[in-house]
């Protein structure tokens, strides 16, 4: 077969492909936008499991008309102010997340900026952005993603059940909600049932969150970190070994409020508790690291899953000395308060 160039239309649907694997990733690209706008509120209305439809409300700063027009568009992005990647503080960077949504579905974006009279709304179909039209709504964005993958059907067929898809939703969302206690989140839709996590605040903003998203059991089981070293802060709840678990589904690792899963801290938080635990158990443990943006690299993948620290030695001892000093300090405790 002779080369061709392909149209633009199917590049984009190839692209579209590493960013939007499933609902639950249009979910997270959605949210971290909204995040990255500043909202105080976020609520996530699915159906379908998210094939039918994903509604992402939030109330941060909105977009202007020319704003709009270009969110839409590939490699259009407010938040690189210049060409460097080495300094990237938003969780969105590349200017991809609504181009490629728009190239796998119906896609709508409503915004309305601090100071307008009322909010517009552009639609996009099959890459192609209709005309800017009113649309009535409070300070803030909206968007819908309606028929995900309707016209890709080898990425449809891989899609599991929309009881399972709306699970991994709730999964992306209990990342985002983690690591942004001040941010209310909400969730609903006839494929779930409905959540709410209010806005935490103060001190105990953190402990209160987790104890939203992953239970009070955790929390109450649960020694504080907080070590900085080296230019590197380590943050978050660390499960005692009594309330070890059988899998690692109650790990949560977070780099520069990004939910990451990294091999350099999967293995300092395992060697961290390989003199308290069988090696078949695995601690509960919400990890918050903040590094300088210029010590990690997020540009590894398009999902920003993955990271490569510049320094993971230095990461990994870190780990291992706040997961191992808060957990001497917790067994010092116990054993004094037994002789009261
Ligand atoms: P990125 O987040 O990498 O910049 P996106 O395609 O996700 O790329 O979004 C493109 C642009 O649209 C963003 O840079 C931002 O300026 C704007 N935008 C997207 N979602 C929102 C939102 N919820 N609120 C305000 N602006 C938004
Ligand atoms: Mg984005």
């Amino acid at each position: 077969m002779p080369i061709r160039q392909l149209p633009q239309d199917l590049v984009n649907r190839i692209a579209a492909g590493e960013v939007v694997e499933r609902p639950a990733s249009v979910v997270k690209e959605l949210v971290e936008n909204a995040i990255d706008a500043g909202a105080r509120r976020i609520t996530i209305t699915t159906s379908g499991g998210g094939k039918s439809l994903i509604r992402i409300l939030d109330d941060g700063c909105g977009m202007d008309e020319a704003d709009l027009r270009l969110s839409v568009v590939r490699h259009a992005t407010s938040k690189l102010a210049d060409d460097g990647l080495e300094d990237i503080r938003t969780l969105g960077f590349r200017g991809e997340a609504l181009a490629s949504i728009g190239s796998v579905a119906r896609l709508s974006v409503a915004s309305r900026p601090e100071g307008a009279a009322s909010g517009l709304k552009i639609t996009v179909s099959g890459s192609q952005p209709g005309p800017i039209v009113p649309e009535a709504m409070n300070r803030g964005t909206i968007v819908e993603v309606r028929d995900l993958f309707a016209d890709v059907p080898a990425r449809l067929k891989f899609l599991k059940s929309d009881k399972a898809e709306a699970g991994a939703i709730t999964d992306v969302a209990k990342k985002l909600a983690m690591a942004n206690p001040g941010v209310q989140f909400r969730l609903d839709g006839p494929d779930r049932m409905p959540v709410d996590w209010p806005a935490r605040s103060g001190p105990g903003a953190l402990a209160a969150r987790l104890a939203d998203v992953m239970g009070d059991e955790f929390v109450a089981n649960a020694v504080t970190l907080g070590l900085m070293r080296h230019g590197v802060v380590v943050a978050g709840l660390a499960g005692l070994p009594t309330f070890s678990r059988a899998n690692s589904l109650l790990q949560h690792y977070f780099v520069n409020g990004r939910a990451v899963r990294d091999k350099v801290l999967l293995g300092a938080v395992r060697a961290a508790y390989a003199d308290y635990l069988f090696r078949d158990r695995f601690p509960a443990i919400a990890l918050f690291l903040s590094v300088d943006p210029g010590e990690v690299d997020v540009n590894v993948h398009p999902a920003k899953t993955e990271l490569r620290f510049r320094d993971p030695g230095g990461v990994r001892g870190a780990v291992i000395r706040a997961v191992g000093e808060a957990l001497a300090a917790a067994g010092h405790r116990a054993s004094g308060s037994t002789s009261e």
